[in-house]
Parts: C-alpha cells; structure tokens; sequence
C-alpha cells in the first residue's frame, strides 16, 4: 500500500480499515515489548544470579572472616576460592591475619620478657649478693650491691670490660671460667681479686650462669664479697703457723714438718733428731729485767739457734722459754749428740741487751726416731723427757732420751708381725670420751677412742700404733672392728641411760680412702640396729685433701645415708678454711693446739674465735677438743662454742665406767 493510496481519496471504509491495522501493529507492538521486556528481566536475573553464586558467596565469606579477624580472632582464616581477584583478596586477608598474630605472639613475649626483666631487676635491685649481667666481656647489668662491693657506680661500670675490676694476677682464673662457661662445660664457684674504685684489693666469690638477654647470649654472674673469711683465713694462717714474738715457726709448723720427716724417715729406713731446748733460770731473768729485755733475749736466742741450722732444719719456739730443733737428716746418735754441743756452744757467748751483757744456758733433751719413739707425739714426748732430765742435772747439760726415762709409758716402737698377732687375739679395748653441749652441760655425744691392752707393755696409746696401722693397711680391720663395736655399744646404751646420745669414731685417711667405706659404715649400723644420725664419723684435713674430689663424694654418699661428719684436729696442722665451705661435713672439732693458750695469749684467742666464728658462718658445729680448764670453757662459751670434751669434764672410760659415770642422775655437769 503506497501513500498516495491513503493520501489520496480513500472512501471512509479504507481508513477505518487503514486505522484498524494500525492500531492491530500498535498493540502488536506493544505486547512485543512487553514480551522482549520481560525476556530481558528474566535473562537479567539468571544472569544476576549466576553472578551472585560466584562472587557474593565468597564476598560474604571474605567479609565474616574480616569481622572476625576485626574482632581478634586470628585464628579465623578467609576462602581462597571465586574469581581470581576475590582470591587474591581472601589470600592477600590471610597473609595480614597470619602476621597480625606473628606481631600478637610477639607483643605476648614481649610482655612476657618485659615481666621477667622487671622481676629480675626488682630481685636484683634487693640482692643482698652482687649479680650482673655482661655480654662479650662488657657490663650490661649491675646491680646495686654490685656497686658497693665495687665502689663503682652504674654508669662507670656499663660497657665496661669486666677484666678490668680483676687483679692482674687472677684474670687467667677468671678467663679460664668464662671459657668453661662458654663450652657449656658448668661452671663451679671460684674466687679471685678484684681491685676496687678507692684502690682496695677485695676477695670475690662468683658463680655464673649463661642466660638469654635482651635477646642474646649473655652471663649472669653472682658476687660475693668474701673478704672477711679470706682474710680470717689468712691470720689464721699465719698466726696458726708462726710465733708472733720470734717469727720462728710454731709447735704446729713443727708438727707438720715432724710428721713429714718421719713418712720419709719410714720410707728411707733413716732416722730423725728430735732436740728440746729450755733456758735455765729465764724467769729469774724475766723477772729482774722486765718482759721487754726478755722478749729480747728470746729473739736474740731463736736468731742463734736459726744459725746452728742447715737447710731442712727447723727451730721453732714451743712457747715460754721452749724451744725446739728437728733435723730430719739425722743419720747417728753419735751426730745428734754433736749436734747438741754445737747448740749449747752457741750459748756460750752472752747475750747483750742495751749495752748490758747475761749469760744464759740451755737444758737439751734428745731423742731419735725410731730409736726412742715410733711417732711424733712420742718423739716430742721423748725429747721433753730427756729435757726435764738434763735440767735435773743442772744448768748447761744435754741428755739422750733413755728407755729409763719412759716410766709407764711405753713408746718403743710397735712391730707390723705384734700388730697382726694383736688384732688376731683381740688385744684391743674401746675408751668413750663424753662430748658435752656447753650451754647445758649435758652429755650430746661420745668419741670412740682404741687402746691395745698388750700382754706385757701393758696400754699402748693410738698414737704410738695408728700411723704403723695405717702404713701396714691394718687400719681397715682395725677401724672396722672400733666402727661396729662402738655403733653396737651406742645402741645398748639407752637402756642403761637416759637418752640417748651420738657415737663419733675417728676415720684414719687410709679409712677415707676405702672405695668400700660406706658399706662398712651402712653395714655397722644395720648390724648394730643403730639410727644414721647417731653416729658421726671424725675426719682429718689431711685425709680429706689427698683427694678432695673422692671425698667430697664420700662425705657427700655419708651426708646421704644421715650419717654426720666432723672435721678433726681443725688448728693442729694442715688444716685450712679454704675449701671448707664447699666440705659437706656438719662439725668441726677443734683442736686442743689451738685451745692451749687461748687464755694467755690474745692471737691464739684471736684465731680460736676466728675459727668458730668462721665456722658458724658456715652453718657447722664446734666442738672443742682438749679443754682442761674452766678458764678454757669459759673462753669458748663466750665465743658461742656448741660443744666440747676434755680432761676438764671427763677423761676417756671403758663402756662400763662411762655407762657409769654419765647415766641419768649420776650425770655430773660444769658450770661456768
Ligand atoms: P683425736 O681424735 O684428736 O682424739 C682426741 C685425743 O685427745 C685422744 O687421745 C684423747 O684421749 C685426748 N684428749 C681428750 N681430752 C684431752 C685433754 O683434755 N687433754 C689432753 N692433753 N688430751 C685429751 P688418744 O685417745 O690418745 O687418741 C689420739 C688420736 O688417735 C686421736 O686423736 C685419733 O686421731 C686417733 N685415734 C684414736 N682412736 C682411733 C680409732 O679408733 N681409729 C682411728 N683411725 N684413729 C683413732
Ligand atoms: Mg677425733
Ligand atoms: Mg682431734
């Protein structure tokens, strides 16, 4: 149909016709839009949710773990899945998750070493010890004691090197340790020097320890100013050695040297002189002279003496107006006795004091192992002797010790073959010193104490027979024998006393050195029936420090099974302070050499209080042996002494006899 058609002249007909197709195309039209219209909604929303299922599912998941991470939870980890990006995102999520609970862990152990650094530092801060902390040999950490030990302050000490405080001398010590420490190797407390800011040496303790700080290897070190017991020590020492007035050594020096002379006396089949010597009629002078002039004539005589010696030989001053000479090279008697006149000739000048001239004279005894004495309390007895005889004769005379002399006591030397034939027979008896608490009086203990009853010699004292046991290894039954006769003695006594009490039993070193020690002592006391902590075994210095690290782990096995050990004869010799902090042993008995004189003379005081001080500090208990006189008991109350035996409560007793004596209401107690 063409438009000129419709514009031209159409009858009426033809437009309604015309209108009706339009508007048939018109709604036509209309509901193909409708139709398109809603095919596109209906493709839009499948579309939409396709879209939905792989891009909103994992937003949502993403978003939750966000608002559970926003809410701490780091352990929540988001979907790494979806379309690329959206698992870049939940990985990239992830990630800053993973690091925000890195930096979470961190910041707890941050908090955690911040804690234990401001604990450290609060306990160091308080420490009665000085403690550090250094990192390659500088300070890092001191704390307050460490500076009032060092004088330095806190600022003078950090980043410092620790090596400079120490003295010269003792930095090999101190490197050594720190070598130790740092192979991992422990490290065990040692002591050294350190020179403090005001120039003053002091004596350290340190223990260290290698700890992390602030993040590295660093050592912790511990600080103790021990001074005060060096220095004890060292006045002990030299006191305990030494007589004040002559610098000549003293009877302990002498014992010492005696004692070695005769192990290699023993050993070389040779002999040693033993001399005492005692001025005659020196108190006259003293008196009419005054003290002064007489401590200077006791001076000029030791430096005559000195000048009879030859190497190897000793004077030393026993005291008074004693004096006497060891000469271990001794071959002859012929040659002591020409010894002896060289002596007594080297008073034949006078002495001069300010210008004034005196004659004085000695009285010598002499005496020769194995000749007159087979030990060294015996050969100093016998020289004693032979003294008192040549002052009987009159001023000037030498005397050789002769057997006549001995009276009772029997010192001729024992025999190995009598020894064995005794213990076979049972020649031996067991004598109980009582050990008494010295606050109440009261009987807290008693020392096992051998004598062989021989048939002939009659009493033969321990110490005429110990040292040839000892040698000859007879010591091990022997001792055997005296630990479960007196653990079987302690037990049947509470039936017959009292209360009961603690048995002590001497331990010889050859004893010590048992590898078999403790089961001996295990088996004595279950064999007896008798409780750990009632027997107490005494032990010298000289048997512990043969072999400290096999005694340490003895003393230490003995510590285990309650089995009590004391430290014998502490001031008669060998004995020392110095590793007695690190002994596990729970008394020490001093001995009677360093009790003789502390009423008369103020040093032997001095070290006597030293070493119950010292040994208190220590945390053991004194008990003072050989105490003879109330003046002596006195002494040692006001020192604090705990306990104490002598002549001056009781002598040794047989069972019976102590049983006797110290039962309940016999019980005889000194008041002082
Ligand atoms: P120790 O263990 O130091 O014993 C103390 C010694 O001093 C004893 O001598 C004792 O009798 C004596 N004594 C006690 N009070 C006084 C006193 O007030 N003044 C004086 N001057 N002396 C006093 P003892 O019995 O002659 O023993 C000497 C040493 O023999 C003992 O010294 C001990 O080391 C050793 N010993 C004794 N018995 C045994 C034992 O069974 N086994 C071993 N291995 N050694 C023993
Ligand atoms: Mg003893
Ligand atoms: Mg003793």
């Amino acid at each position: 149909m063409g438009l000129d058609s419709f514009s031209g002249a159409r009858s009426a007909e033809e437009v309604a016709e015309l209108r009706g197709r339009a508007n048939e195309a018109a709604a036509l039209a209309f509901w193909f839009a409708i139709i398109g219209g809603l095919g596109g909604v209906v493709i839009a929303l499948a579309v939409a949710a396709l879209i939905a299922r792989s891009i909103l599912q994992p937003l949502s998941s993403l978003k939750s773990a966000a608002l559970a991470v926003a809410k701490g939870d780091l352990e929540m980890r988001a979907p790494v899945s979806g379309p690329q990006e959206l698992a870049q995102l939940g990985t990239s999520l992830n990630q800053m998750t993973e690091s925000l609970l890195d930096a979470s862990k961190r910041r707890e152990l941050e908090e955690e070493r911040e804690q234990a650094e401001e604990m450290f530092k609060t306990l160091a801060n308080s420490s009665p010890i000085g403690i550090f902390v250094a990192q390659d040999g500088k300070f890092q950490f001191v704390n307050p004691q460490f500076q009032t030990y060092t004088g330095y302050s806190e600022d003078e000490l950090l980043d410092t090197e620790c090596l400079k405080l120490v003295l010269p001398e003792d930095r090999r010590t101190v490197r050594e340790n720190a070598i130790k420490m740092l192979k991992g190797e422990g490290s065990s407390p040692y002591e050294y020097r350190v020179i403090t800011k005001g120039g003053e040496t002091i004596w350290i303790m340190e223990k260290v320890a290698s700890i992390h700080y602030q993040g590295r290897i660093a050592t912790l070190g511990y600080y103790m100013d021990i001074s005060e017991r060096k220095q004890a020590e060292e006045i002990i020492r030299h006191l305990a050695y030494h007589d004040e007035l002559t610098g000549l050594p003293n009877r302990k020096l002498l014992k010492d040297r005696l004692d070695i002379a005769l192990a290699q006396a023993r050993r070389q089949q040779s002999k040693v002189a033993m001399m005492f010597l005692d001025l005659d009629g020196f108190k006259i002078i003293n008196d009419t002279l005054g003290h002064v002039k007489g401590d200077q004539i006791l001076q000029m005589v030791g430096a005559r003496l000195m000048g009879v010696l030859r190497e190897g030989d000793t004077v030393a001053r026993m005291g008074g107006d004693e004096f006497a000479l060891l000469f271990p090279a001794a071959t002859e008697t012929e040659e002591a006795l020409r010894i002896a006149d060289r002596v007594a000739k080297g008073f034949d000048r006078p002495f001069v004091v300010d210008g004034q001239e005196f004659n004085v004279t000695a009285s010598i005894g002499v005496a020769l192992y194995p000749d007159h004495a087979a030990s060294a309390e015996g050969l100093i007895k016998s020289a004693d002797m032979a003294m008192y005889r040549a002052r009987d004769r009159g001023p000037g005379h030498s005397e050789l010790f002769s057997p006549v002399l001995r009276g009772e006591r029997t010192d001729r030397p024992v025999r190995e073959s009598d020894l064995r034939e005794a213990l076979k027979r049972n020649d031996f008896v067991i004598h109980y010193q009582p050990q008494v608490d010295v606050r109440s009086g009261k009987v807290v203990g008693a020392e096992a104490l051998v004598r062989w009853q021989h048939p002939v010699r009659g009493t033969i004292f321990p110490d005429d027979f110990i040292p040839l046991a000892e040698e000859t290894g007879l010591i091990l039954p022997l001792g055997e024998w005296v630990l479960r006769t007196a653990c079987a003695q302690n037990k049947a006594w509470p039936e017959a006393r009292a209360y009961p009490i603690r048995m002590a039993v001497n331990i010889s070193p050859r004893q010590f050195r048992d590898p078999d020690l403790v089961r001996r002592v295990t088996e004595a006391l279950n064999e007896a029936g008798l409780a750990p902590n009632r027997l107490m075994l005494e032990v010298t210095g000289h048997a512990v420090i043969q072999d400290i690290d096999v005694a340490l782990a003895t003393l230490e096995q003995l510590h285990v099974l309650g089995v009590e050990a004391a430290l014998d004869d502490f001031g008669s010799g060998l004995s020392s302070l110095s590793r007695l902090q690190d002994l596990p042993v729970q008394a020490l008995k001093i001995d009677r050499a360093l009790l003789r004189d502390v009423v008369t003379s103020h040093e032997q005081a001095a070290i006597a209080a030293g070493a119950i001080a010292v040994a208190h500090k220590l945390g053991l208990r004194v008990i003072a042996e050989g105490v003879e006189t109330q003046e002596q008991l006195a002494f040692l109350k006001e020192q604090g002494c705990d306990e104490y035996q002598g002549y001056l409560f009781s002598k040794p007793w047989p069972a019976k006899a102590f049983e006797w004596n110290f039962s309940s209401g016999r019980r005889r107690s000194v008041s002082v």
